[in-house]
């Protein structure tokens, strides 16, 4: 007897649609944003920052805004309060020190209450991947995720890029694929902790930039070179620099290394951005930091007070693109939740 055996073929299953972002308003990963969404928001950040202080604050008057930060923050916290502020909306600062957060409460009952207190959107900063996700899923609240761990900040993301273009694009209105062709950015120092790398290195390729990650193999491993397309590993800080146009320096993130140990000397003698260096390898780079910075360890004093930092920049912009994410919060869904 002929037997055939009939191997079943399992179709397989189609991959469900991301129910992420539940809410438009929402901005928990820069790939929530098209790159329309990108031009739109840089756009109106210029538009919010040029605009009369006592119009732009009846944009938002008496919507109320809630950050909730469980790790220490300056620049995006006073820089989130102060954007929304500036639209004329009331905010509320819950940190984890002095809340019921120190007596156990967890993030849900945490996002539950304050949008029972009339919240209508969250910014949280978390030391935990993904709580931003899960903030939004159980409140279904506009977040906005202002560093969540290891993983995404996206919002730095943005005023990273819009201080890149004021250098390198002067007076580009609106981006695509093509606009940062021809120009790579060597992200620095601790990548394997930063969620400001991540950011920035799911961003930039999108818009044509070649990103460089450089870095020594605890703190960049290995697997960093399959992290997408346009990103590439190059170790040696020298060939690196000497072949980007912006030099992104990062902190080592001693809160998260969790036991590693790093040999200070030698990471200073490696990866320090030194105005020799600079003179050397990058004359005419732009330096970013997303701070705080550490004197005399990823950079020198000189470097981060010289002419090509753009380190304080970045903060300013800090406070448009913030304006620009908080009104997107709170507007979205009335305008059909566009990305
Ligand atoms: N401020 C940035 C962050 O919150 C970078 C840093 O802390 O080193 O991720």
């Amino acid at each position: 007897m002929n037997s055939t055996i009939v191997r079943r073929k399992h179709a397989t299953p189609p991959v469900p649609a991301s129910p992420f972002p539940y809410n438009p308003g929402s901005l928990l990963s820069v790939m929530d944003l098209s790159l329309e969404g990108v031009s739109r928001l840089l756009a109106r950040a210029t538009e919010l920052d040029q605009m009369d202080p006592l119009v732009r604050n009846r944009i938002l008057a008496k919507r109320k805004v809630a950050l909730l930060f469980y790790e220490s923050s300056t620049r995006t916290r006073t820089s989130f309060e102060l954007a929304a502020k500036a639209l004329g909306a009331d905010t509320a600062l819950i940190s984890s020190l002095s809340s019921s957060i120190e007596k156990g409460e967890t993030l849900k009952d945490t996002g539950l209450t304050l949008r029972s207190l009339g919240a209508e959107a969250i910014i949280l900063r978390h030391n935990a991947s993904g709580a931003a996700w899960l903030l939004e899923r159980e409140t279904r609240l506009p977040v906005l995720n202002a560093g969540d761990g290891m993983h995404e900040h996206p919002t730095q993301g943005l005023l990273d890029l819009r201080t890149i273009l004021a250098h390198l694009r002067p007076g580009i209105a609106t981006v695509d694929a093509e606009t940062l062709k021809g120009v790579t950015v060597a992200i620095v120092g601790d990548i394997l902790h930063s969620r400001v790398a991540r950011s920035n290195l799911l961003l930039l390729p999108r818009l044509g930039a070649q990103v460089v990650l450089c870095g020594p193999k605890e703190l960049l491993p290995d697997l960093a070179a399959e992290a997408g397309p346009g990103v590439t590993v190059e170790r040696d800080f020298e060939t690196a620099l000497g072949q980007s146009q912006v030099a992104m320096m990062l902190r080592i993130q001693a809160e998260r290394l969790a036991g590693m140990q790093i040999d200070l000397g030698g990471y200073t003698a490696s990866y320090q951005l030194t105005s020799a260096r600079l003179a050397k390898f990058a004359p005419k780079a732009v330096v970013l930091h997303p701070g705080p910075i550490i004197r005399g360890l990823e950079l020198t004093a000189e470097v981060a007070d010289g002419p090509q930092s753009a380190i304080l920049e970045q903060v300013k912009n800090g406070v448009a693109i913030r304006m620009a994410v908080v009104e997107r919060a709170l507007t979205a869904a009335e305008q059909g939740g566009r990305a």
